[in-house]
This record gives structure tokens, C-alpha cells and sequence, in this order.
């Protein structure tokens, strides 16, 4: 099924896109109540295939149980599969939203506002094009990640508006992208992808407690052995190579940092290839990855 309407998933099942509507007292749009995933599904020789699920829909489960948000991983993992089969689609980005809804006037949730709504939905994009093979510009960012003792690195909708105003800033400085970097000068992460670099053919993951454990992240470590570890501005000024790794970005080489511009990426180039093989579903010994649709 392909219409120019796709159908999503909302709070128990699949309508046309544009016969729903969310209320201006939605809490969420007020405060940002809500916990979001990113994820990819991947057309392989079976068909359609989701990367990771179950990990993803885990880790939108903390983020839920924080808000206090109800979150049924078995009812989300159902609704991601029964959404990319009604659209027919394979190659897609998948993004499930739950989100507090009306019933509350102020920022108290959870049992004392048992009247306060609270929903779950799943849109799927088709994806053509990827950012991978663009090789980024990067610049450090002027404002500061986030810190974990303020908020958890888990998906929480308002949150993110770190990433945005970052982000923004980049563009408006004319590079692709933002980068971290705490006062003490240690890397932690991009506005919506994890860190790496190469020196003399070792390959680093950037180790942050106030980045995304992101997923991507493991299955690089996984599939490279890198080391996890704290890793400083100038170690990354000084790299050979750096990468950045996310659901969407995949595996991303970067081409400057600020004025410091990285030469060819051999490194980097054959794990783009590798985690492409892993994805869809071509490295049998990575197959338990993938949840076929
Ligand atoms: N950091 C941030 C801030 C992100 O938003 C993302 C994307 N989810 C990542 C890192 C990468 O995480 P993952 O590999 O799980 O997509």
C-alpha cells in the first residue's frame, strides 16, 4: 500500500494521517512530556526488517517510566510491525511517540493527575536518501549537552531542544552539524549521534555520562572491538579519523572539525560497508539483530 496519506498508529490502531488531531492543551506541546525512539527498518532478501527493536523499545520504556507514562514494549513492538506492513514500507524510518496528553493544567503528573490522558503513536517514513556517504562538517558547539544530573540522556521530547538550539547555531555558522564538549573539555557527544575516532588504526568510541547510550554506538563497538573511554577535544583534533554513528546518521564520516580538516578515512569506509551488510541482514552471524516484519 502506497498513498500519498500514510496510515500511523494511534492509541490502538492505524488511521489516515490526516484525520487526527492533537488538542492545544496537550500537555506535551506545553512541557515537553513526552519520550520518543528513532528507529530503521531495512529491506533485506526476507522482506522488511527492523534493526535492534526490542533494545529501542527498551530504552523508551525508561525514558516513559520516568515521565510515569504507561509503556507496553509488547503493545509498541506489535504497532512498529503492523504500521510498516500497512504502509507496505521497507526502507523506512520508524518513530514511536508517547506523550501526556490533556486533563492537567500544571507541570504535576503521574498519580495526583489520574485524569491527565496520555497516548502512543508510530509513524513510518520511507527513507531514500541517508545522510551516510555526506561526509560532515562539524563545529563545537557554544552551548553545553545537557548534564545527566539535570536530565537523563533517554529521548524525552524536551530535552531535545539542547540538540536544537545547538544544531541551530552550527547551521547558522555554516557547519552540518554540532559537537559537544563539556567545561572540562571532554568530547560527549553530536546533537543526535555518538562519537568515534581512529588513531593508528584503533578505533575509540567517545565514553560520556551525559550522552545518548546510543544504540548504533553498541553495534559499532560490537562489530569493531573498540574501547570505550573518556575522550578529550584535543585527542579528537588529533585523530586520524572521526566518525559519528545514530539510527539515521548510521555510520558518518566527518571531514573537518572546526578549522581541523581529516584526510581519507579507510577505517571508517569499510565499517560504513560492514555496518551496510549488517543491517540488511547480510552477516548471518548478526541475523538475531533484525525483526522481520
Ligand atoms: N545521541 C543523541 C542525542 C541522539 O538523539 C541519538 C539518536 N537516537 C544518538 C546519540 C544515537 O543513538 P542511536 O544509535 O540509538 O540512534
Amino acid at each position: 500500500r502506497r498513498t500519498d496519506t500514510p496510515l500511523l498508529w494511534f492509541d490502538g490502531e492505524l488511521a489516515s494521517a490526516d484525520t487526527l488531531q492533537a488538542p492545544l492543551t496537550t500537555h506535551a506541546m506545553h512541557y515537553g512530556t513526552g519520550v520518543f525512539e528513532g528507529i530503521r527498518s531495512y529491506a533485506t532478501r526476507d522482506g522488511a526488517a527492523v534493526f535492534r527493536l526490542p533494545e529501542h523499545l527498551e530504552r523508551m520504556r525508561k525514558g516513559a517510566e520516568l515521565l510515569g507514562i504507561e509503556f507496553d514494549v509488547q503493545q509498541a513492538f506489535d504497532a512498529t510491525l503492523e504500521t510498516l506492513r500497512a504502509n507496505g514500507h521497507r526502507d523506512a524510518y520508524v518513530r514511536p511517540l508517547t506523550w501526556l496528553g490533556t486533563g492537567a493544567d500544571g507541570i504535576t503528573v503521574g498519580l495526583d493527575v489520574p485524569g491527565l490522558s496520555q497516548h502512543f503513536m508510530v509513524v513510518t517514513l520511507p527513507t531514500i536518501v541517508h545522510l551516510n556517504g555526506k561526509r560532515a562538517r562539524l563545529t563545537v558547539s557554544p552551548w553545553r549537552r545537557n548534564p545527566a544530573t539535570s536530565l537523563p540522556p533517554l529521548k524525552l521530547c524536551g530535552a531535545y531542544i539542547n540538540s536544537i538550539l545547538a544544531k541551530r547555531e552550527s547551521r547558522l555558522r555554516g557547519f552540518d552539524e554540532a559537537l559537544f564538549v563539556d567545561d572540562e573539555g571532554m568530547v560527549v557527544e553530536c546533537t543526535g549521534a555518538n562519537v568515534f575516532m581512529v588513531r593508528n588504526g584503533e578505533v575509540t568510541a567517545v565514553e560520556h555520562r551525559d550522552a545518548l547510550p546510543g544504540i548504533t554506538r553498541d553495534t559499532v563497538i560490537a562489530l569493531t572491538g573498540a574501547q570505550s573511554r573518556a575522550v578529550t577535544h584535543h585527542e579528537l583534533l588529533d585523530a586520524d579519523e572521526v566518525f559519528v554513528c545514530g539510527t539515521a546518521a548510521e555510520v558518518a564520516p566527518i571531514c573537518a572539525l572546526d578549522r581541523r580538516e581529516f584526510g581519507d578515512n579507510p577505517v571508517t569506509r569499510e565499517l560504513q560497508a560492514l555496518y551496510a551488510r549488517v543491517v540488511r541482514g547480510e552477516e548471518s552471524s548478526r541475523a538475531a539483530w533484525l525483526t522481520t516484519v
